[in-house]
């Protein structure tokens, strides 16, 4: 029997890593929306244009396509057909991606997918807005935090697995610090944990217990 889960917390909380995994185990697929609103603030560089200029950004977010295709290793993100599963990771996005997704257009065009998205169920979908705003009737939903030091060693030690050492773990603590503030004192689907969603804490818990968990409150 399918249904949805919806998981929603703060940048770096590992939202992404254990939705793949759950998903990977139910057999549903995982819906990375993050990658959506980054894949908006991609196409705004291309485009030259700055955030700021609010109806260009929505025209543009209106004309472009965003595919988003389940592959085994994640979520592969292709924009008017280019892969940019890799180019929307990079700090030249991260540092503008909140202001795009402040902008009530963008938001309003990309929950209406999110939620067709998982109109037919089997979704384990993760993001900031997923319980309160998209998906409220999700079956099961989850606020996946943890202490803003232990997402920035785990973002640092995930940088320096890739090879990647454009940060340091400060530069790191700072960015999602900036990001939580931003997220969470935004006026549209501000960052908060649904009323009936249940929260994890996973500052001192591996990804298996925390994938442990979730799919045993699915068995509920
Ligand atoms: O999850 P990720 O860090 O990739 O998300 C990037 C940014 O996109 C977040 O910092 C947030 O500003 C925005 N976002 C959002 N709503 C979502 C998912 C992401 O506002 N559902």
């Amino acid at each position: 029997e399918k249904f949805n889960i919806a998981i929603d917390g703060p940048a770096g909380a590992g939202k992404s890593t254990i939705a793949r995994l759950v998903a990977g185990a139910l057999g549903f697929v995982y819906v990375d929306t993050g990658a959506m609103y980054r894949a908006v603030t991609w196409k705004v560089q291309q485009e030259g244009l700055s955030p700021h200029q609010e109806s260009e950004v929505i025209a543009l977010a209106r004309r472009m396509r965003i595919e988003l295709i389940p592959r085994p290793e994640g979520q592969q993100v292709l924009v008017d057909g280019i892969d940019v599963t890799k180019d929307i990771r990079t700090t030249a996005i991260t540092d503008h991606v909140s202001q795009i997704a402040s902008i009530g257009d963008i938001r309003q065009l990309l929950v209406a997918m999110q939620k067709q998205m998982a109109a037919s169920k089997g979704i384990v979908m993760d993001g900031r807005d997923i319980g309160t705003h998209v998906l409220p009737d999700a079956e099961i939903k989850i606020f996946l935090t943890a202490s803003v030091k232990e997402r920035a060693e785990r973002r640092f030690k995930e940088m320096q697995d890739s090879g990647n050492s454009e940060m340091t773990l400060s530069q790191l603590e700072q960015d999602i610090a900036r990001r939580d503030q931003l997220d969470q004192e935004r006026e549209i689907s501000p960052l908060r944990k649904a009323q009936d969603a249940i929260l994890m804490d996973s500052t001192s818990m591996t990804i298996d217990e925390v994938v442990d968990q979730i799919l045993g409150l699915c068995k509920d």
